[in-house]
């Protein structure tokens, strides 16, 4: 037997839309690893939402993230480092 043998062609040059809508990430949220459980949390997060650990240290006033060399809160005016400063127990001496 001996039938012809038809070849498929199979017709792979559909043609492609040109593209040209490039998306640009506007709001790019810096992420950091939690250092107790290490998932990615946001920069800006005081507790892990995950562990539940902190992070960050928290204003006393306003409880936003605030850097641990800021002597002034930015966002409420709260004094850091009278919260610092807490009077030593023992003075060795
Ligand atoms: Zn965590
Ligand atoms: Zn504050």
């Amino acid at each position: 037997m001996c039938g012809p043998h038809l070849l498929h062609d199979i017709n792979h040059s559909h043609p492609e839309p040109m593209r040209s809508d490039i998306r640009q990430p506007e709001a790019q949220v810096t992420m950091r690893p939690c250092p107790n459980c290490g998932t990615a949390v946001q920069e800006d997060f005081v507790f892990c939402p995950h562990c539940g650990s902190e992070i960050l240290n928290a204003c006393p006033s306003c409880h936003r993230a605030v850097q641990t060399d800021w002597m002034r809160c930015a966002y409420c005016g709260a004094d850091l480092l009278a919260e610092k400063a807490a009077p030593a127990p023992h003075s060795h001496s």
